[in-house]
């Protein structure tokens, strides 16, 4: 089973792109199209929620360990102050080999349907401002987080919309599921 996380939350909903959608709004309908595509490789997933409140993020990582999925998938988008930041990229835990392998599958099935800037997997334990990332420091499945381009640039928003309205973001973030030979 993969838990498909939908980064943010109802109240807090995250960077918004230049567009005008929020990551809490762009990463519930990916986490539907991640999820529909999984089944088309036979893979279970459940979507998942942070609860709404502060501190979401300790629950979440609880509520995860308790569900006892084998694989989690966090959906973000980037945004700088710099516009001209652009491109695809996935974090991981530095010491989980199966969340390396994840991250690397998943980054290349979407830089090939994106063909933006790879920036390669981050092997990392926090955030560009220093905050711990709790979805993988504190899970015991291997754990991923997809930034897939940057809200903060018109050209890699616009460049998603189209990925995501064709379905083949969705599809790409699925297929590199699949691929991962992880212990699923
Ligand atoms: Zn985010």
């Amino acid at each position: 089973m993969i838990a498909v996380v939908i980064g943010h939350r109802l109240s807090s909903q995250g960077a918004v792109n230049t567009r005008g959608v929020t990551e809490h709004t762009w990463n519930s309908t990916l986490a539907a199209d991640v999820h529909a595509a999984l089944m088309v490789y036979g893979i279970e997933s459940v979507v998942v929620q942070r609860p709404n409140h502060r501190g979401g993020y300790s629950e979440q990582a609880q509520i995860l360990n308790g569900m006892g999925v084998d694989g989690i998938v966090e959906l973000h988008f980037n945004s700088a102050s710099a516009p001209a930041a652009t491109g695809t990229e996935t974090l991981c835990h530095p010491r989980s080999t199966h969340g390396h392998a994840l991250a690397t599958s998943i980054q290349r099935s979407m830089c090939a349907v994106l063909g933006l800037r790879d920036r390669g997997v981050k092997a990392t334990e926090t955030n560009g401002a220093g905050v711990e990332l709790k979805t993988l420091t504190r899970t015991h499945a291997p754990a991923v987080i997809v930034e897939s381009y940057f809200g903060s640039n018109a050209t890699d928003t616009e460049r998603a919309t189209l990925a995501m309205g064709s379905g083949s973001l969705g599809k790409a973030i699925a297929e590199g599921i699949a691929d991962w030979e992880g212990p699923r």
